[in-house]
This record gives structure tokens, C-alpha cells and sequence, in this order.
């Protein structure tokens, strides 16, 4: 996508749903249902001057990453509790009753806060939903694999006339020109542990505790690291001194160690080890 153009995607639940079928009818309606891989190619254009421009920043499901809250926190200069307040709203996934934040809306127009006449006013540090449109990604666990399995598919939606420009894409150019890798690589413990949690189904229980501590680990790196340093954590499980080091000082590091842990406490994944003298019950 060239620079100038503002973008988003429908639904981010989409991009962790392999199963079409349990998309809403209206969802559905608007996707071609191709697989198509990183070589795989599309025709999309999206600029300022299109007679759509600006269309599909309303009345959207724009799910927040933990690293599009990074970015746009930064950005804004704001704390998470502020961003939070102002920006986004929680929502919990159908499947694996995990609490997510959403793009809040403006209540009247139904617009992204970012969207101005000009444009996405956060371009550089839009997120990663809005990287990846017209392309979803969806995203499968594997059971008894340590990886998951991705493919894409192309979004139409009528209001959008990008399709009918003439500008060819792979799915790979596509991405890298959107810079999506590094943000999907930042969010990489982020969506295993979603995977993880919805093809666990109710083998899994989830209690409201951890929910809380994952919407945390979400959103709010500077609470998790409080609850690392200022709690009896560092009592019970057994970090080196350079990742103690790193948590002190890396908000990415604190995201990734998040996941690790909670991982750790769903899963029984062991990424966070036990202090051998600690409690066996290490849930908070
Ligand atoms: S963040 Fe920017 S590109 Fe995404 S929906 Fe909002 S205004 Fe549009
Ligand atoms: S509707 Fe499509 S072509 Fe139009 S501005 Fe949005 S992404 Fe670009």
C-alpha cells in the first residue's frame, strides 16, 4: 500500500479465525474464500485521491495488539491507563473467553479516533490490522505442534474501489511494503496464547483472575512489571539476572515475558521456571 492511504480491516477476529463458517453472515458475505499463501497474488491500490478514501475507518472491529498499543501509546505520549480510557474498549472472544481492547469509536459518527479528512492521523503507527487490509490472515494452533499454521485470504467489501486499481501485490510484497512482520513477530506470545486458549476449549478454565492478568499483559506493561517487581514473584519463580535486567527497562521484553508466564500458568508450558523451594501452586 502505497503511503498516503488509510486502512483497516473489518473484523481483527477474523485474522485468529480459520473457521469461516463461524464468521458472522454480514462477514462472510464480504471475503472471497481462497486460500491463498505469501506468493499468491492480488490487485489493490488504495490512495488519497480515491472517491472511497476515508469509507472504511467507520463502523469497524479494529482489535488492539499489544504492540499497536506500544506504538501508539508512544506515539501519544500517554500512559496505558490514559490510552486505555480514551482509545479502547474491552471486549471478550467468543471462542476462548479472552478479554481484548478494540479501537473505541467516536459514539456519534462510529469513526476511528485516528481518522481525520486527511487521513489516518497515526499512519506510521497504525495497527496491525489496518497494515494488513485488504488481506486477512488466519491463524490455526496446531495440537501436539510447538507452531501454528497461517494463511490468507483476500477482503472485498463493496465500499472499497481499491480492488479495481491497477497495481499488482504478492502476499508477500503486500506485507513487507506494510511493515506487518515486525509487528507480528512482537505479538507472536500475544496470539499463541490466544490460539492455545481457543483450541484448548473447556479442557482450559480460565479463571477471572488470569483473564484480568492477561487483559493486563495486554495492554499495560508498566502494571505487569509492578506486579513482577512489587509482589512476591521474584520469590517464587527463577529468572536470570539479565532478564530481571531487561524487565526493569524493555517494555517489548516485559510482553514477551508476560505471555511466557501465563503460558506457564494455563498451559503448563514451563517458558517461567520455579524456584525449587517455591509453593507448587504458583497461581496468583
Ligand atoms: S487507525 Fe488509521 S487506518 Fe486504522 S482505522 Fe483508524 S484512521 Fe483508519
Ligand atoms: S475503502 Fe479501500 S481503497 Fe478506499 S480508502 Fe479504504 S482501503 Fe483505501
Amino acid at each position: 500500500m502505497s503511503e498516503e492511504n488509510p486502512h483497516h480491516d473489518r473484523d481483527q477476529a477474523l485474522h485468529l479465525d480459520p473457521d469461516m463458517r463461524s464468521m458472522p453472515r454480514e462477514v462472510r458475505n464480504i471475503l472471497q474464500p481462497v486460500r491463498m499463501e505469501g506468493d499468491s497474488s492480488f490487485q489493490f491500490r488504495c490512495h488519497s485521491q480515491i472517491d472511497c478514501f476515508n469509507t472504511c475507518c467507520s463502523n469497524i472491529e479494529i482489535m488492539l495488539t499489544p504492540y499497536d498499543i506500544l506504538r501508539l501509546r508512544k506515539r501519544l505520549q500517554i500512559s496505558a491507563e490514559a490510552f486505555l480510557y480514551e482509545y479502547a474498549t474491552p471486549y471478550t472472544l467468543t471462542k476462548g473467553q479472552l478479554p481484548v481492547p478494540l479501537v473505541r469509536l467516536d459514539p456519534e459518527t462510529g469513526k476511528c479516533p485516528f481518522n481525520t479528512p486527511e487521513g489516518c492521523s497515526v499512519y506510521e503507527d497504525r495497527p496491525v490490522t489496518c497494515r494488513y487490509y485488504p488481506i486477512g490472515l488466519a491463524l490455526m494452533h496446531k495440537q501436539n505442534s510447538k507452531g501454528n499454521e497461517a494463511f490468507y485470504y483476500l477482503i472485498k467489501e463493496s465500499f472499497c474501489h481499491g480492488h479495481q486499481e491497477n497495481q499488482n501485490w504478492t502476499i508477500d510484497s503486500w506485507r513487507e511494503d506494510q511493515g506487518s512482520d515486525g509487528y507480528d513477530e512482537r505479538n507472536q506470545g500475544w496470539m499463541d496464547l490466544i490460539l492455545k486458549r481457543r483450541s484448548a476449549g473447556d479442557e482450559v478454565n480460565t479463571s477471572l483472575q488470569l483473564s484480568e492478568f492477561f487483559y493486563m499483559a495486554s495492554t499495560n506493561p508498566d502494571e505487569f512489571r509492578r506486579f513482577v517487581f512489587e509482589s512476591s514473584f521474584l520469590k517464587r519463580f527463577d529468572l536470570s539476572e539479565e532478564t530481571i535486567e531487561r524487565l526493569r527497562t524493555d517494555d517489548e521484553a516485559v510482553l514477551e515475558f508476560a505471555f511466557d508466564w501465563l503460558k506457564t500458568i494455563l498451559f503448563g508450558d514451563r517458558k517461567v521456571a520455579l524456584k525449587p523451594d517455591a509453593c507448587k501452586k504458583t497461581t496468583p
